[in-house]
């Protein structure tokens, strides 16, 4: 219940068909969308560049 991969963040939404990604994900596991747009919005954590 409370514990989760480290490499895991928040599951992206594909932004074309809807289907929910591995945040570790660079294309949708169902129709090979490009989810770095969709990653952009859930961008929160902003890290000091
Ligand atoms: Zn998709």
């Amino acid at each position: 219940m409370c514990f989760r991969p480290p490499s895991a963040g928040k599951p992206i939404k594909c932004p074309s068909c809807g289907a929910l990604n591995p945040n570790i994900a660079k294309n949708c596991v169902k129709c090979k969308a490009d989810l770095s747009a969709a990653k952009e919005e859930n961008k929160e954590e902003k890290k000091d560049e």
